[in-house]
């Protein structure tokens, strides 16, 4: 089955809307023509009414970093799919490994707001990784489909069609270090795998599963050339318009398989 490559760029508590209006200014010029490949951008709420009204005539998706389960009401400092989606989100990042670890957030939480994600017709992109001691101990693919598990509980056939999944090793986030192209791709076909045993070959084939973790635009190839990785989620690199733009390009060519 032939999956479209998705390129995130995750901004999280970076850029004000006018740097927010700088950085489209630019990455729009450069990304002047259409590839082959579907972009997202994930600026933080205050940026998405603004990307929504500029990215509203392109191709480029706007996503959101977070969502509240509940769909309006007394939870101050929360934001809703509606009002997501009002901005013109198509997705939400759900259990990054800083919302996890910085926020507490637990798999039974990371659940709820993945379901009131696709709920309301949002895209979710589910974040999964290890950290290093259990990468360490060689824990990897129980931690990862413990993580699974627990995200996509009560998620049907239907639901699991519109997920993105992210396989971020936390060792690998922000620190310089990547998992390495044919470990990403390991880690990942076993996510495919648990897919398939969960629901079903047709399922496994269709869902997108990226790589996080570091990714630049000279590593970008390799991961892009790996079968089971169907795109990346980018941080750091995806701050600066022509670093992301080069992303872009290189996972525009060819696989290479
Ligand atoms: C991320 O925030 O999801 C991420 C992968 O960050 P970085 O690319 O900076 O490691």
């Amino acid at each position: 089955m032939d999956r479209r490559r998705l390129i995130a760029g995750n901004w999280k508590m970076n850029k004000t809307p006018e740097q927010t209006e700088a950085f489209l200014d630019s990455f729009l010029r450069l990304r002047a023509e259409e590839g082959s490949s579907e972009i997202l951008l994930l600026p933080p709420f205050t940026g998405l009414e603004r990307a929504g009204r500029l990215l509203a005539d392109t191709s480029i998706g706007l996503g959101a970093q977070n969502v509240h389960f509940e769909q309006a009401g007394a939870f101050t400092g929360e934001i809703s799919a509606a009002m997501l989606l009002s901005c013109g989100c198509r997705y939400v990042l759900v259990g990054h490994s800083e919302r996890r670890t910085l926020f507490l957030e637990d798999d039974r939480l990371i659940n709820r707001k993945l379901r009131a994600a696709f709920s309301a017709g949002l895209s979710p992109v589910l974040c999964v990784g290890e950290t290093l001691e259990e990468h360490r101990l060689n824990r990897v693919k129980e931690r990862i489909t413990s993580q699974l598990a627990a995200g996509l509980r009560d998620v049907d056939n239907t639901g699991i069609s519109s997920v993105v999944i992210a396989y971020e090793p936390i060792w690998a986030i922000g620190t310089g270090e990547t998992a390495g192209p044919e470990q990403a791709e390991e880690t990942i076909g076993v996510i495919r795998g648990w897919i398939a045993d969960t629901y079903g070959e047709r399922e496994a084939a269709a869902v997108r599963i990226l790589y996080g973790g570091s990714v630049n635009p000279d590593n970008t190839t390799s991961l892009i050339a790996q079968a089971n990785i169907d795109g990346v989620l980018v941080g750091g690199a995806s701050l600066d318009p022509d670093s992301f733009a080069r992303i872009v390009v290189a996972a525009d060519t060819h696989r290479g398989v």
